[in-house]
């Protein structure tokens, strides 16, 4: 049975946690799209680790962890992680890479860079990983197939031609230095020793795992409100964040994916620019911040402040129809333990008219929340196991926020540990 964790909102959901969680009766976990510019935070009996490009399972040791051809693999990245896990004593895990992934360039990264210092004022808030350049390539068909390192006549006589071009831009539109092609080479060379003893047609492996009645999740990257076509455009990331692309960032048949487990948060946080219609500021949202997900909201990535808002039922709602949600992991419930009272942002007035459906980009940027405030449960909600002991007021919120985005709440995440988890 195919499972997959996606997130409903702006990313940094907590689907690493249930991913890990899910993991312990997973036979195989895949990463299907984006790179290493999110990061997932998981804390299990070996540590805390932020996880940029491993799937989220691979702190089991009956696992296979995959990278699939929907990735950007950032390969010197990768190879990083494998060396810090095992290295703070997680045996070596099982590690396949698709043979069709493609290769986050060095000059993916410098691109970037240079297009968020060309923009200023008017940039994207990237976290300068090169996805966006790296997506860009591999539509424009200039991209690099990690089975390419392996013929190296064709690679090198590919990279001149791909080199004539990104020169042209770094000399003309950003006034850099030009790329090396022998340098590049060489780089490729090693990203090829890297990567060789992974290197899998991953698809043909879970064909395979399939018919054998294996249990494969599948783990996304960010949340809906972040698809380039569903999403808060052009505020959005390169990759579809839809549990539907894990079908083609896999290799898989789309009707294999029995579940979409969508994780949604008990409040709101993103990162980067775009509209963020129940946003808070000030002494209001440094608390929520520094009380937030596991030591506070702040990017696993790049370790700057998330801005943070309170539910938003409007977002959310779409964020789960979107992801064609089976199941809601409601998660970071246990933060809101300090509020008397807990807002919740139930419409978006929008030139004078209260809408539910959420809207397209121009909309949205007009939208003001509106508000309906729930009363606190004011205790800490951790170590509580069964859904029967939670606060009256802990339950109220938690059904009166399944009615409004109208699918099943059927996991509870009462804490950033792996036992920390009511299913109801
Ligand atoms: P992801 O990108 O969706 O995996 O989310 P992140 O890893 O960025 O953010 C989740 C953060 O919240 C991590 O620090 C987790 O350890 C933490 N976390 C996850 N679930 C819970 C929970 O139920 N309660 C608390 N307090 N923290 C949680």
């Amino acid at each position: 049975m195919v499972k997959a964790v996606v997130g409903a909102n702006w990313g940094d959901e907590g689907k690493g946690k249930i991913t890990d969680m899910l993991s312990k009766e997973a036979d195989i976990i895949v990463r299907f799209q984006g790179g290493a510019n999110a990061g997932h935070t998981i804390v299990n009996d070996y540590g805390k680790f932020a996880l940029h490009t491993l799937p989220s399972g691979v702190f089991y040791d009956h696992t296979t962890s995959i990278i699939g051809n929907g990735v950007a693999l950032n390969i010197p990245v990768l190879f990083k992680e494998i060396k810090d896990i095992v290295d703070k004593g997680v045996p070596m895990p099982k590690i396949l890479v698709s043979d069709r992934a493609q290769i986050v360039m060095p000059y993916h990264i410098l691109f970037d860079e240079y297009e968020e210092e060309r923009l200023a004022g008017k940039s994207f808030g990237s976290t300068k990983s090169g996805i966006a350049p790296f997506y860009s390539d591999k539509y424009a068909k200039i991209g690099f197939q990690v089975n390419e390192l392996f013929d190296a006549d064709a690679l090198r006589e590919k990279l001149e031609r791909v080199v004539v071009q990104k020169n042209v831009l770094l000399e003309h539109l950003y006034h850099k230095p030009a790329l090396d092609v022998d340098e590049l080479f060489n780089t490729l060379m090693e990203y090829k020793e890297m990567v060789a003893p992974y290197v899998c047609d991953v698809s043909a492996y879970l064909y395979q795992a399939i018919k054998d009645g294996k249990n494969i999740l599948l783990e996304g990257q960010l949340g809906s409100l972040k698809d380039p076509d569903h999403g808060i455009y052009p505020m959005v990331t390169s990759s579809s964040t839809l549990a539907a692309y894990g079908a083609i960032g896999a290799g898989i048949p789309p009707y294999e994916i029995k579940k979409v487990i969508t994780v949604v948060k008990a409040y709101s946080s993103a990162v980067g620019a775009g509209a963020f219609v129940s946003e808070i500021f000030g002494e209001e949202a440094d608390e929520l911040r520094r009380r937030g997900g596991d030591g506070g909201e702040y990017g696993a990535t790049t370790g700057r402040p998330r801005r943070m808002g309170w539910f938003d039922c409007v977002a959310s709602k779409y964020g789960c129809r979107i992801q064609g949600t089976t199941d809601v992991a409601f998660t970071v419930l246990d933060v809101l333990g300090y509020l008397d009272e807990i807002p919740v942002c139930v419409g978006y007035e929008v030139d004078g008219e209260v809408i539910t459906d959420f809207p397209t980009t121009g909309k949205l940027e007009k939208a003001k929340p509106v508000l309906k405030t729930l009363p606190g449960w004011k205790t800490d909600i951790r170590g509580i196991k069964e859904y029967k002991d939670l606060p009256e007021n802990c339950r109220n919120y938690i059904e009166f926020i399944e009615e409004q985005i109208g699918f099943p709440i059927t996991m509870i995440s009462n804490g950033p540990g792996r036992n920390d988890i009511i299913y109801r």
